[in-house]
């Protein structure tokens, strides 16, 4: 059995005790399908069947692009301080991946590796980088949309992407460490990102309807770190500054979420400097797509083979 899909397996004849054999054994298959293991849980080699799927997933939502939009790709790496300047350690540092290097000095790096040779550790030679593993496609756009100064009227807007990586080993195909994000990303009045995220969860729906895929959207919280975080989770809930878009990928009970809608009110606005005309900090909001959830959620519900989908899903994918 592959050993990543006993996860499915386990869940498909547990919590969905009707649906029997027949469908652990495809869920067990799709696993198969979609990934190869890695050495490590929730980072997995992606298969040529599912990259179709997901490359078709990316144009998409390009299609629903607004054409101001500015594109951006992002690598996974970003700068340390520009993270922490985010708050990002206050809000998920058990999250966090870190970039270590071995930047001593040639006896100290010769030294590390002969103690890896003879079978020690050579770890302690590594020192903190002055990187950190992208947690989020938003947050390297905020310091380049302060760079240039005050808003425009029509504030701006931002199509961008990239691989992120959050420390939560899991063995979940829902859950990886290392996932794609696409997002637009609004920056303007508090207007402005209010019509932008309502108009998006629109769009959304729109969007896994086309595709055949069940969902809820509902108000979320993000998963703020520790007891002091829950008091952040409760107020984030209570003004509606996040909702997801929630499609049954694993199960019923506890659909997952393949898509955000978020407002960040004028946190990166006055974190970053970026003012409206008339001196007031921005109002920030972004729409982000899980990119890797929403190509398993496709799998999960019309199955292996994307040849067999349903003639209007793919048809919409344009596969
Ligand atoms: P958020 O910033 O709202 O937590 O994440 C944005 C989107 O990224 C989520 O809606 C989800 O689709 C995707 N995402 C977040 N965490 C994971 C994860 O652990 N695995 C995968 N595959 N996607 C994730
Ligand atoms: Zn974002």
């Amino acid at each position: 059995m592959n050993n990543l899909a006993y996860r499915l397996d386990d869940v498909a004849t547990a919590e969905r005790p009707n649906t029997g054999r027949y469908a652990a054994e495809r869920l067990e298959g799709l696993a198969a399908t979609l990934f190869r293991p890695m050495g490590a849980d929730g980072v997995y080699a992606r298969t040529g069947a599912y990259e179709e799927v997901v490359d078709a997933l990316a144009a998409l939502i390009t299609r629903h692009r607004d054409p101001v939009a500015e594109v951006f790709r992002f690598p996974p790496v970003m700068s340390r301080r520009v993270l922490e300047t985010s708050g990002y350690l206050k809000s998920f540092p058990n999250l966090l991946g870190c970039v270590c290097c071995m930047d001593g000095s040639e006896a100290e790096v010769r030294g590390a590796v002969n103690r890896f040779v003879e079978g020690g550790a050579y770890t302690d030679a590594l020192n903190v980088a002055d990187l950190i593993l992208t947690p989020a496609s938003c947050y390297p756009i905020y310091p380049i949309a302060a760079a240039r100064g005050v808003l425009p009227d029509d504030g701006l807007l931002f199509d961008v992407g990239c691989d992120c990586f959050r420390r939560e080993p899991s063995r979940d195909l829902d859950r990886l460490q290392s996932f794609r994000m696409r997002e637009y990303v609004r920056i303007g009045s508090a207007d402005q990102i209010s019509a932008f995220r309502e108009s998006w969860m629109e769009t959304a729906r729109g969007i896994v309807e086309g595709l055949h895929l069940s969902y809820t959207v509902e108000v979320a919280n993000d998963p703020f770190f520790g007891r002091g975080g829950q008091l952040m989770a409760v107020s984030q809930r209570q003004q509606s500054l996040k909702f997801e878009l929630l499609i049954p990928v694993i199960s019923a009970q506890q659909p997952t979420a393949c898509m955000s809608f978020n407002y960040h009110q004028d946190h990166f606005g006055t974190t970053w400097g970026i003012n409206q005309t008339d001196g007031k900090p921005a109002h920030t909001g972004c729409v982000a797509f899980g990119m890797d959830r929403l190509a398993v959620a496709l799998f999960a519900t019309h199955g292996s083979k994307a040849a067999k989908w349903p003639a209007a899903v793919r048809q919409m994918l344009r596969l």
